[in-house]
Parts: C-alpha cells; sequence; structure tokens
C-alpha cells in the first residue's frame, strides 16, 4: 500500500504545529513561528485565548451536543446576537464555510420557488476567481476550473461574470438569474476588495429586477476587515450572507444570514444538520463576539492595519524587483510580488519562521490573529524585510 491514512489531498509542508500561544506556533521540536495565517483567517483571537478556552472548556463540560429536534437556547442567543449586530433577521448554523455558502444557494433558490417567486429564476451569478468552498455546489460556484477537474458533471445553475466589473454581471443576466453571490473581498482569489460601485451596482441590479444579492463573507467576515462584516465598510447590504472561519476563532463553526424576506423558502424540513447549531459551537461563537463585537476591538483592528500597510508602504520600494503593491483592508492583507509567489512563501516560512499564506494572483496574504500588539507588527516586518533581503528571485524559465 502506498497510499497514506491521511488522504493525500494536501502537499503538507514540513511544518508540524502542535501547541499554540497567543499569535506564535510550535513545532514538535519547540520551532517557533510568528503565524500571520492564522489557520486562514480562522484563529482571529490566536491560540490558547483564555476566554474562548474557558468558554468551551465549560460549555464541553455541561452540554456539549443535543439534537436540533429540541429546542436550543444556546442558538438562539447566538441568532439573536448576531441579528441584532448585521443586516440580517435570521440564522442558520453549519459547520463551515462552504455549508454556510451551501444553505445561502438553497436560501437564493427558495426564494424565487416559494410563493410569490418565479421558479424560473434559478442561476446564481458568480464571479471568476471566486473560491466558495470545496462542497459539489461550492466548486461548481467557482469558474476555477482546477477546482472541477474530476468531480464532473458539475451543478447546473451557475454563471461565471467578471469579478468587479458590473458591465459583465449585467450581461450575464437572464430570465433564469435568480441574483448574485459574491466575496466582498476575495480572498483565494489574491485579496482583491470589491469596489464600492460594483457592490452598490449589483446591489441596484438585485433590487430592480427582484433577485438575490449573497454575500460570501467566510473569510473577510467577522471582524477581520475592520468591520464586524465587510459590507458595513462598503454601505452595501445583501439579502444573504455566508459566514464561517473566524466566527468560532477555531472551533468549527458557519452561518448563514438573511433578511426575513430573503428566507421565505426556508420553512420546517427544508433544511437541516445534525452538528449545526450545536451547544459548543454556539458557546464559541459568543465568546468570540464578546471580544471582538464592540468599537474599541475594531478600531484595534484598523489601527493595526494601518501600521503594517505603512510600513509595508516604505518597504516595498526598498525590494521593489520583488514587492508589487499592497492591497485589502484590515487585517486581511496581500502583497501582490512580481514574481511566483509560493516560493517566497516558503522561504520566510523555513529561512525565516514567518507562517503566511500564498493566495491567487501571485500575492501574499497576510491574516494574522486580529489581537495583535505593535510589537508583532514589529516582528512581522523584520522577519518580512529579512526574507526580502535574502530571497534570490528564481528565475523565470
Ligand atoms: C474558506 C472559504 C470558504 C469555505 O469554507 P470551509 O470552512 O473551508 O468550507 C468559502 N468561502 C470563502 C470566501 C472562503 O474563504
Amino acid at each position: 500500500m502506498t497510499i497514506t491514512p491521511l488522504m493525500p489531498v494536501y502537499p503538507r509542508c514540513d511544518v508540524r504545529p502542535v501547541r499554540g500561544e497567543g499569535c506564535y506556533l510550535y513545532g514538535e521540536d519547540g520551532e517557533k513561528y510568528l503565524d500571520f495565517a492564522s489557520g486562514i483567517a480562522v484563529n482571529l483571537l490566536g491560540h490558547g485565548h483564555p476566554h474562548l478556552t474557558k468558554t468551551i472548556q465549560d460549555q464541553a463540560a455541561t452540554l456539549m451536543h443535543v439534537s436540533n429536534m429540541y429546542g436550543s437556547p444556546q442558538g438562539e442567543k447566538l441568532a439573536q446576537r448576531l441579528v441584532d449586530s448585521t443586516f440580517a433577521d435570521t440564522v442558520f448554523f453549519t459547520n463551515s464555510g462552504a455549508e454556510a455558502v451551501e444553505c445561502a444557494i438553497k436560501t437564493a433558490r427558495a426564494y424565487h420557488q416559494s410563493e410569490g417567486g418565479d421558479p424560473q429564476k434559478q442561476a446564481l451569478i458568480t464571479f471568476n476567481n471566486a473560491f466558495h468552498g470545496r462542497t459539489m455546489a461550492t466548486i461548481s460556484a467557482s469558474s476555477q476550473t482546477k477546482m472541477h477537474k474530476g468531480f464532473s458533471p458539475m451543478l447546473a445553475g451557475f454563471k461565471y461574470a467578471e469579478f468587479d466589473d458590473l458591465e459583465s454581471a449585467k450581461a450575464a443576466m437572464g430570465p433564469d438569474t435568480a441574483g448574485f453571490m459574491v466575496e466582498p473581498i476575495q480572498g483565494e482569489g489574491g485579496v482583491r476588495p470589491a469596489s464600492k460601485e460594483f457592490l452598490q451596482g449589483l446591489r441596484d441590479l438585485a433590487d430592480e429586477n427582484d433577485l438575490m444579492l449573497v454575500f460570501d463573507e467566510v473569510q473577510c467576515g467577522m471582524a477581520r476587515s475592520g468591520r464586524l462584516f465587510a459590507y458595513e465598510e462598503y454601505g452595501v447590504e445583501p439579502d444573504i450572507m455566508a459566514s464561517a472561519k473566524g466566527l468560532g476563532g477555531g472551533f468549527p463553526v458557519g452561518a448563514c444570514l438573511a433578511t426575513e424576506k430573503a428566507a421565505r423558502g426556508m420553512g420546517f424540513g427544508s433544511h437541516g444538520s445534525t452538528y449545526g447549531g450545536g451547544p459548543l459551537a454556539m458557546a464559541a461563537g459568543e465568546a468570540v463576539l464578546d471580544v471582538v463585537n464592540n468599537e474599541e476591538f475594531l478600531e484595534h483592528v484598523r489601527q493595526m492595519s494601518d501600521r503594517i500597510r505603512s510600513a509595508l508602504e516604505q518597504l516595498i520600494p526598498n525590494h521593489d524587483g520583488l514587492f508589487d503593491h499592497v492591497r485589502g483592508m484590515g487585517l486581511m492583507l496581500g502583497i501582490k510580488l512580481k514574481s511566483e509567489v509560493r516560493p517566497f512563501m516558503v522561504h520566510l516560512r523555513d529561512n525565516h519562521g514567518l507562517l503566511t499564506v500564498a493566495a491567487g494572483d501571485n500575492t501574499l496574504r497576510i491574516l494574522p490573529p486580529l489581537i495583535i500588539e505593535e510589537e508583532h507588527v514589529n516582528e512581522f516586518i523584520e522577519k518580512l524585510s529579512a526574507g526580502a533581503r535574502d530571497y534570490e528571485i528564481p528565475e523565470v524559465s
């Protein structure tokens, strides 16, 4: 047998973390890494955060799992807090981002297939280089064919348009259009914030044609942008929104949020999940909100963002063969490189103990825990700067 017990779908690197503390990860032999990847925008309170850890411990000892057959005081509380803090009137809890997006897709379709709807409206327009997850529906929702390979047939009901291009979205519309689904800031696609005009344009098209506007804030949401959700920064509200990643701060929890109108098709028996909304996940979500959902914390995120950005703006001209420009919002930042991003990401990791994430469009993704302080920003800039100095840009063949 040559297959590994862990199904070999990930090309895993030699970093093998066994412990985390604040903004640092530690490997099996005690190697220390500055974690500016945060489990891909998940560990927004860093590692071993006392409030999150204690809340999970206490809830695990009190009640870990019950069926959604029963009343859920825990789910009601977290749902109420999300409703109070967002555009939404109602929430379905999931265990992952892809499941949250699945629920968003179902909610959008069911809107048109319920009373008062137009059942031919079944197709969502999504955008090039989008990432919505790895289930069949969510890979079908993405134009990235590398994720489709080997898994045909794709699910029907998705049309792709150019990201941040309103004319392209308009051109993709037809009588079968159910709505639009978009990441306000593309993550995997290369940390590309949409323009306000684009999102507002989609909002207007949705309003004029009775379509659903779905935001996938799985990565950019939960305080990462410097607002609780990125749409607030744009002043454009969706009808339906998927959240996950940071929502549990490391505990698996996702959510599909919707207005009352948008959720009109989601009645009794229409959807479900064995684990979704369980007491442990709800406790984790509440603990994260306790910390991040206040103006002081959000202001901290924006301040740290400003510090990183201005340090990067200074650094870039010193390495203009390597770095192109900085983009992003809050603590979801990207440095667009002039050469391939992977080798540089690996160099920072292996030679400087700095963890970042490679993204599309040769962009180095900077996703620190939101609890970073100035000392971590300084350490990051030192490591990045040292990494840029002793990096040999690979020859393009
Ligand atoms: C990560 C991500 C997902 C999928 O989340 P999973 O928890 O991996 O299923 C969906 N949408 C966006 C924008 C993401 O970044």
